[in-house]
């Protein structure tokens, strides 16, 4: 079987984790900003070094492509390369260069394909910048409106609009992935999570990515003086949501074994330690494969009292998105491959949202994902073993090899 060159791979990952390198280890690439169009200019020179065809849509989303042989719909094949603040050099822009050492094993074996085979980088996944993440598959999906997203400010007031424009990288609407050109979409990622590594396996053979609800929790009390007002009076807004959390994570704790729920924003007014806290905001992010599981979270947020400690309790939900499994037919080339490499391998879901998951509304989308050491993500420490992504390389271009014959 044909395999990827691991010294060209590992080359391409050193070199790209120079662009927004923080002197830490990892790195800031926020999208479109300048580390982030440095990386875009390397990504389009080695490119066209390969004989590529390189095309952007009016997201800025780029689309390398190298002809096939006969006149049929395209295979994609990519990630982004946009990283959160602190971030490491494997999140996204792994999917990338594998993808790039796909077509170049190709060109430099002389390994034709039937269908064109196009790297797509896809812009602002992280939404680091510019929220939501994964915007601009999201708009090409139809989850978000082209307006509303391009009014969207950064902390500078920059609009991502007009971050478009100004990169330089904005092209024809004409060019966005569709379903109609496109026959098959892949994706390589790091896990982001530490199941892979804990089962010692290398590849995760993704069956598709898991459906979650997103809350805002408000509890409202009322403002009053830190030294005069006696304890039972209060209408103290932080001790009813700390009760209302405590209580959730035992409900919600209680639902299923493998359900993971996170309160991880938390806004607490006026926030000053002389004043009993008038207004508690506080987000619930729940994830589950089965439908079943989320809609039991739904419940006990539906049952949430509407007072606790002499306070009102309401909530709204912020998003929710179902569980989005991938092609069938897809995963299992996927599986057969890691199996006929000798790789070791394991069925898995993925906790993290990816452009995948929207794209394979579009087409037809498989997932490949290579362990996270230490299962750490968005971190400076965020590595994968070179070995794995090399083996993740293989897997990835003996996939595309399979669609190319097959379909
Ligand atoms: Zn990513």
């Amino acid at each position: 079987m044909e395999t990827c060159s691991k010294e060209r791979l590992e080359e391409k990952i050193k070199t790209f984790s120079q662009f927004g390198a923080t002197g830490n280890g990892g790195i800031t690439r926020l999208s479109l900003s300048p580390a982030a169009l440095e990386a875009r200019a390397e990504f389009c020179r080695r490119c066209k070094a390969l004989g590529m065809d390189i095309v952007t849509d009016d997201l800025a989303n780029i689309y390398a492509t190298k002809p096939g042989t006969e006149n049929l719909p395209r295979i994609a094949v990519g990630s982004h390369m946009d990283s959160v603040i602190h971030g490491g050099n494997y999140d996204g822009i792994l999917g990338v260069l594998t993808a790039l050492e796909v077509v170049e094993t190709l060109s430099r074996n002389n390994i034709p394909t039937r269908h064109p085979i196009t790297v797509v980088v896809w812009t602002n996944e992280e939404g680091a910048r510019f929220p939501p993440a994964l915007m601009c598959s999201g708009i090409i999906a139809g989850k978000f409106s082209k307006n509303a997203m391009f009014a969207v400010t950064d902390n500078q007031g920059v609009s991502f609009g007009e971050a478009l424009k100004a990169s330089g990288y904005q092209g024809d609407e004409a060019n966005r992935f569709n379903a109609k050109d496109y026959m098959a979409n892949l994706e390589l990622h790091i896990e982001q999570g530490p199941v892979l590594e804990d089962a010692k396996k290398t590849i995760g053979v993704v069956e598709g990515v898991v459906g979650m609800v997103n809350y805002a929790i408000r509890t409202k009390g009322q403002s009053n003086h830190a030294g005069t007002t006696p304890m039972q009076k209060r209408q103290d807004a932080l001790r009813a949501a700390s009760q209302l959390i405590c209580e959730l994570y035992v409900k919600l704790g209680a639902i299923a074994p493998d359900l993971v729920f996170t309160f991880g924003h938390i806004e607490c007014r006026p926030n000053v330690h002389t004043v009993i806290p008038s207004d508690v905001d506080f987000s619930l992010d729940a994830r589950h494969r089965e439908p079943a599981v989320i809609k039991k979270v739904v419940e006990v947020i539906k049952a949430l009292p509407k007072e606790m400690m002499k306070c009102q309790v309401s909530y709204k939900e912020n998003w929710a998105r179902d569980t989005v499994p991938f092609k069938p037919e897809f995963v299992d080339f996927v599986e057969k491959n890691a199996k006929a490499f000798g790789y070791s391998w394991q069925r898995i879901y993925s906790g993290p949202g990816h452009d995948a998951q929207y794209v394979q509304g579009v087409t037809p989308t498989a997932m490949i994902f290579v362990p996270s050491v230490d299962g750490k993500s968005h971190c400076e420490e965020e590595m994968a073993p070179l070995d794995a992504c090399w083996k993740g390389c293989n897997v990835l271009l003996q996939t595309l090899l399979n669609i190319d014959s097959n379909y």
